[in-house]
């Protein structure tokens, strides 16, 4: 039966909420703090900030990855930036503006409590990297520099030229390994969680193996958090790093915490298009360069194959300027995107494919210089460059729009804490701020809002709140881990059985999966479309139970992997499916055909669906069952998403 859930947004005026939390959580003193274990799963932005901000309080702290070091996570692709109401630039910004556009550009599908939060946090973040040492980029009179990213138009994002998150990262990893000296943090590389454990309706532990050398661990604690990423690699083909997966949060999923709004996934404009089959993962050309790229496709089809260079501009399409002229080439990432695909399903896209539109930086390199627009974006068009061998300071980039980011993910109350007691969910595995759309460089600022601000003051106060129940330690001979980690060993054997006499390697099952979610679950969604794509993943879901080929043994198979993994994203690929079916409005990426304003945009139905959907596990095989969350709105008024 369907519930209500309770967000646990604290009373009082907006701007007062989170303060009006902290002056009323429990607190743990300094003496018992020693006494308790965190678990941090992932050291990216989120996990790394927790695991750092949570040891410096004084707890012991458990950080595990996947990677072989903890500066690997995947934040340190992050290319363009990260948000902040700093208003340096003195040209109109503020908390409430910043707070206003994340709300607007989620397409109002987001809780008012959390993303004014947000907006209030991003203020100390800056400072806290500065502190840090991050290298953000300044202007020549030594202040940090800013530039705009879509959706908004002031200019408020900082940035480390095209490597932002990999400098905010090495921040992170400083703090942590400060503490890892010290002994507050003990690091567990190689690790993949596999399965969570529950004590007495609390989280208590994660079972992992080790993936170098197949070993089964059991690990304690008093609280755990997760901040394992996104789930955009359920499409197989996405900007991910390969190594990103919905495992943590799916066998939480499945050990009872619910799951909010799965269908919202964010497609990029801006990546360099698929080229064919060989291809494993995609590359993004970050957002920034729309700030100074012209975005446009030619007038005419027999234009199509000419040289860009020889277009003049009366026969060039800047369709981004010409639909959207308050916002131009800055709209947000949906839009952008639709936008591109409609261009090239008219026939008017370009490259060999067909599937691209140009991204050009003739006029900037005009106006600016060579070595300004260098200066600025030199590392992407290097790495564009030795991608395509085109040179882009001569000819234009070629993008498409693809699979980027998840706005869905763990549900989470105010306190990021998911519906299991003890459980919180951080970083982009939450669903929590960015509603159907998330605006660029949002979500390193919620990474790190979350790790740095949040997580120190709600853990510190779940510790202190059941604190007499968790004093009474738990240790890994409790039969709740006993019997975690036996399911983890017999699905592990199960596979390794089936995967003798099966012929279809998870590689390639996960390939038709992807294709499946892409072409069903993507830019467009119809209702046809997704059931017909729930009737694909259970075909697939029988080839995976019945014929896959698994090679290797039990310690080595890296293979093993990938079907895990797999197992994981055809569950939550179909659950995505049930979503988008029962969304029966169009909001941000999740564009429902049937749904459309007579100028094809977007068309929200506020009346039924201003909620979050959290879907609640039932069991393998079974449908499950959706709770909802009201979305009140008592600051902003729900309006109709322009940008024109
Ligand atoms: C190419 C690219 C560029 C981007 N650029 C920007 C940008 O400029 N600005 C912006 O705001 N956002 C950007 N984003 C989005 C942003 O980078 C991510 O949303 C953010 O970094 C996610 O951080 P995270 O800490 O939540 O997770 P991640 O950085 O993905 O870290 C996940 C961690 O969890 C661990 N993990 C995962 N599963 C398990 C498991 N089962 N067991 C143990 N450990 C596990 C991993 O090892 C890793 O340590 C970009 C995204 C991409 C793909």
């Amino acid at each position: 039966m369907s519930t209500e859930l309770n967000s646990g947004i604290p009373a009082g005026p907006l701007e007062k909420k989170w303060d009006n939390y902290k002056a009323n959580m429990k607190l743990v003193n300094p003496a018992n703090k020693r006494k308790y274990t965190v678990i941090v799963v992932g050291t990216g932005l989120a996990g790394g900030a927790a695991a750092a901000s949570l040891a410096e309080l004084g707890y012991n702290v458990k950080s595990f990855c996947t990677h072989d070091s903890a500066r690997r996570a995947h934040s340190i692709a992050a290319q363009g930036g990260i948000n902040a109401a700093k208003a340096y630039p003195n040209d109109g910004d503020s908390v409430w503006r910043l707070f206003y556009d994340t709300i607007k550009g989620g397409d109002y599908r987001a809780r008012e409590a959390n993303v004014y939060r947000l907006a209030q946090n991003s203020t100390s973040i800056i400072d806290q990297c500065v502190a840090q040492g991050v290298p953000f980029a300044r202007e020549y009179s030594g202040e940090l520099a800013n530039r705009s990213f879509g959706g908004a138009q002031v200019s408020r994002t900082f940035y480390a030229r095209g490597q932002t998150g990999q400098q905010l990262l090495l921040g992170a990893y400083s703090a942590l390994m400060k503490e890892v000296e010290k002994g507050g943090v003990e690091l567990f590389p190689y690790r993949e969680m596999l399965d969570l454990v529950m004590v007495d309706g609390k989280a208590r532990g994660i079972i992992t193996r080790h993936l170098q050398t197949g070993e089964i661990e059991r690990h304690a604690a008093d609280a755990v958090v997760l901040a394992t990423g996104g789930y955009g690699r359920v499409y197989y083909l996405s900007t991910n790093a390969m190594n990103s997966n919905t495992t943590a949060i799916w066998r939480a999923h499945k050990r009872g915490a619910y799951f909010g709004n799965p269908c919202y996934v964010q497609i990029h404009p801006t990546c360099i298009p698929v080229s064919g089959t060989h291809q494993a993962k995609l590359t993004l050309m970050s957002e920034s360069l729309r700030n100074d790229g012209r975005v446009w496709v030619p007038k005419k089809k027999e234009d199509l194959k000419k040289d860009p260079a020889q277009i003049p501009d009366e026969d060039r399409d800047y369709f981004l300027e010409r639909k959207y002229p308050s916002f131009g080439n800055l709209v947000p990432r949906d839009v952008a995107s639709r936008n591109g695909k409609e261009m090239c399903d008219e026939g008017r896209g370009v490259g060999e494919t067909g599937r691209a539109v140009y991204l050009d930086f003739r006029d900037a390199i005009k106006r600016l210089g060579e070595a300004a627009v260098a200066e600025k974006y030199g590392n992407l068009f290097d790495m564009y460059h030795e991608i395509t061998n085109e040179n882009p300071y001569k000819v234009p980039m070629r993008i498409y729009p693809a699979v980027h980011y998840t706005m869905g993910g763990l549900w989470v109350d105010y306190s990021l804490q998911t519906n299991l007691a003890g459980l919180f969910a951080a970083g982009e595995c939450n669903f929590s701020d960015h509603g159907a759309n998330r605006l660029g460089a949002s979500a390193l600022m919620q990474g790190l809002s979350d790790g740095y601000f949040i997580l120190p003051y709600t853990v510190t106060n779940y510790l202190g709140t059941y604190s007499q129940e968790l004093l009474k330690k738990v240790d890994t001979s409790h039969p709740a881990f006993e019997q975690a980690e036996g399911e983890v060993r017999t699905e592990i054997k199960r596979l390794l059985t089936v995967g003798k006499t099966g012929k279809r390697t998870p590689t390639e099952i996960y390939r038709e999966l992807g294709n499946v979610v892409w072409e069903k679950i993507g830019m467009a969604r119809d209702e046809a479309g997704l059931k017909e794509a729930i009737q694909k993943i259970d075909e697939l879901q029988h080839d995976y139970d019945t014929n896959m080929l698994l090679t290797g043994d039990e310690n080595l198979s890296t293979n093993l992997e990938t079907a895990g993994r797999l197992a994981d994203f055809l569950q939550l690929g179909r659950l995505m499916a049930s979503d988008a079916l029962q969304r029966r409005e169009s909001c941000g990426g999740h564009f429902r055909l049937e749904s459309q304003t007579p100028e094809g945009e977007a068309k929200r139905d506020d009346e039924n669906y201003a909620y979050v959907a959290a879907w609640e596990f039932q069991g393998k095989g079974k449908e499950e069952v959706m709770h909802k969350e009201k979305l009140v709105f008592e600051n902003v008024k729900l309006s109709v998403r322009s940008y024109k």
